[in-house]
């Protein structure tokens, strides 16, 4: 590496998968003086979040809403609809999916895993065959991610519904769509999901804080058969508040709430199926050009089939430590920072140094791709690491809609 000029000063741009980018629309609203919050415009505005929400989710139920992380949402889920001793299936193709089984076992919940590794979606066979086999319908949820942002696979959440429908097992099904919503399609209500959980730091371009979880009529009855739930994770009230300190449990979350509503007007004005085909687009776009570099023998992308692959998050390795450095590089640099490898190697090892992720989620359109495409093409340049030629090339293609 020659000595180079610093040039990292300017508008950082952070591309890890969540926190994702803030539009300067919901920084904005979230800049104010602490509003009244017994009556006036924060109540009003909350009243029309749920509408929205429901609206990105593609549902025609219930939302609660959280002042908590995703974690918060996995727990609220579980906690409404679960008692301990009942039993769940979880299959995995990722970190994340281990992550709320792991929520449910201290829950006392007896998790079951079907682990497909790291590269390979959900084999819906598999999870068919396992209901066929529960005659005595003991599980009582499959809990699903639909994109498992450690590996960046994207599961179909369809097909999952009809592998449950074909072993016609009456267990619920829930999914974590935290890092597809708002990113890649979800039609909560056409794919016959039952509860769905997401937060505000992704998709929804908010700083992290809220988080959401949807149920329809059938998960609403599982709710109502459980001995107890927790006050404060309860769904009841905060979708059906009949005061307004209902909605949160407490204090609300005043800015958050402004954050979301500028959130959700981009959104909506965009339009969903826009968002969906601008994230896709760009998602092609990054793809082109890492399968240019990985000709260089050393970059690879974690899931090689597209189908298969987030439009929201893409996992990659370089021969460790180049990922480590790579990633040092750019944000020393240039002021960019890509996300650290999760769940690919254990933290302490060396193999961890060869993993990475590019966040591509929310508020980014084309210039910023080619801004991030282009600082990670000036890192492996000046870090020496082999790639092929012709990347940036290659993404221009498809942004220009060129064949
Ligand atoms: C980010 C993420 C989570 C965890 O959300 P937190 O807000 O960090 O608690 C869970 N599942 C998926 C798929 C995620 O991307």
């Amino acid at each position: 590496m020659r000595d180079s000029v610093k040039l990292s000063a300017g508008r950082s741009y952070l591309a890890i998968p969540g926190p994702s980018v803030i539009p300067d629309q919901v920084l904005q609203a979230m800049h104010r003086a602490s509003p009244n919050i017994y009556a006036g415009e924060l109540v009003d505005l909350t009243a029309t979040l749920p509408a929205d929400l429901r609206k990105l989710a593609r549902t025609a139920h219930h939302v609660a809403i959280y002042i908590a992380n995703g974690h918060g949402a996995w727990e609220a889920a579980l906690s409404n609809t679960l008692m301990a001793g009942d039993k769940v299936l979880v299959p995995a193709s990722g970190r994340f999916a281990h992550g709320w089984g792991e929520m449910a076992e201290a829950l006392g919940v007896e998790v079951e895993v079907l682990d497909f590794g790291l590269h390979a979606p959900f084999d819906m066979a598999r999870v068919a065959e396992r209901l066929r086999a529960d005659s005595g319908h003991q599980i009582k949820a499959v809990l699903g991610v639909q994109t498992d942002t450690s590996t960046s696979i994207r599961n179909d959440i369809s097909a999952l519904r009809a592998a449950m429908t074909e072993a016609d097992h009456p267990a619920l099904l829930m999914v974590d769509c935290i890092a597809s919503l708002g990113c890649d399609r979800f039609e909560m209500d056409a794919w016959g999901v039952d509860v769905m959980v997401t937060g505000c730091q992704k998709g929804l371009m908010v700083p992290a804080g809220l988080s959401f979880v949807f149920f329809n009529d059938k998960a609403a009855e599982a709710r109502a058969r459980l001995p107890r739930v927790s006050r404060y994770w309860d769904w009841g009230p905060r979708a059906n508040p009949e005061i307004f300190y209902q909605y949160f449990g407490g204090t609300a979350p005043t800015h958050h709430l402004y954050g979301l509503r500028a959130a959700l007007d981009l959104l909506h004005a965009e339009g969903v199926e826009q968002v969906w085909a601008r994230h896709a687009q760009l998602a092609r776009a990054i793809w082109a050009a890492c399968e240019v570099w990985s000709e260089g023998g050393a970059l690879a992308m974690n899931v090689t089939e597209p189908g298969l692959r987030s439009h929201a998050v893409t996992a990659l390795r370089l021969p460790s430590p180049r990922a480590t450095d790579l990633r040092m590089w750019l944000e020393q640099n240039l002021g960019l920072t890509l996300g650290i490898g999760l769940g690919m190697a254990p933290p302490e090892s060396a193999e961890w140094h060869g993993f990475f992720r590019l966040g591509h989620m929310g508020h980014v359109n084309g210039h910023m791709i080619m801004g991030l495409l282009g600082g990670i093409e000036t890192g492996l340049k000046a870090l020496d690491i082999p790639h092929g030629r012709g990347a940036l090339e290659a993404a221009s293609t498809v942004l220009s809609g060129q064949p």
